[in-house]
């Protein structure tokens, strides 16, 4: 299972990327916009699930998503973001993305993301520790629980 994550904020990027190595996935990481979608559409990556930052430098992720799609309909966009307000979503998801997740989150619930959009595989552990950050869970497409 390959990964990209397009996040420019450093501290977050290491989280992401440690926490789903530990789980056995191959990240790939881009700081910038530009860096995330020309490994995006590189045909020799392939990859199985896109974790994509709104706010970038350079491009941002909703024109990545979009540039994205142009060419491939169907890999798993999941948008990481502060941006939480109704329109924003309902915007984000309209550009083609699967679903969000809204900074600051656990690491567990971006398994639950990756789960949602494209199938777990057997065995698939969503228990990770993730120290004190907290975190709240929102589906986009059907009411489900809110946690925290
Ligand atoms: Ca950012």
């Amino acid at each position: 299972m390959r990964i990209l994550l397009v996040e420019d904020e450093m501290a977050i990027a290491r989280f992401i990327t440690e926490g789903l190595e530990e789980e056995g996935f191959s990240v790939d990481v881009a700081h910038n916009g530009k860096d995330g979608l020309r490994l995006a559409l590189d045909d020799s990556s392939m990859y199985d699930l896109i974790l994509l930052d709104w706010m970038l430098p350079g491009m941002s992720g909703i024109e990545i998503c979009r540039a994205i799609r142009r060419e491939d309909p169907r890999i798993p966009i999941l948008f990481l973001t502060a941006r939480d307000t109704v329109d924003d979503v309902v915007f984000g998801l309209e550009t083609g993305a699967n679903d969000y997740l809204r900074k600051p989150f656990a690491f567990e619930e971006l398994l639950a993301g990756y789960g949602y959009c494209c199938e777990p595989p057997k065995g698939f552990v969503m228990s990770l520790q993730c120290g004190t950050l907290s975190w709240m869970w929102r589906r986009t497409r059907s009411p489900g629980p809110e946690r925290r």
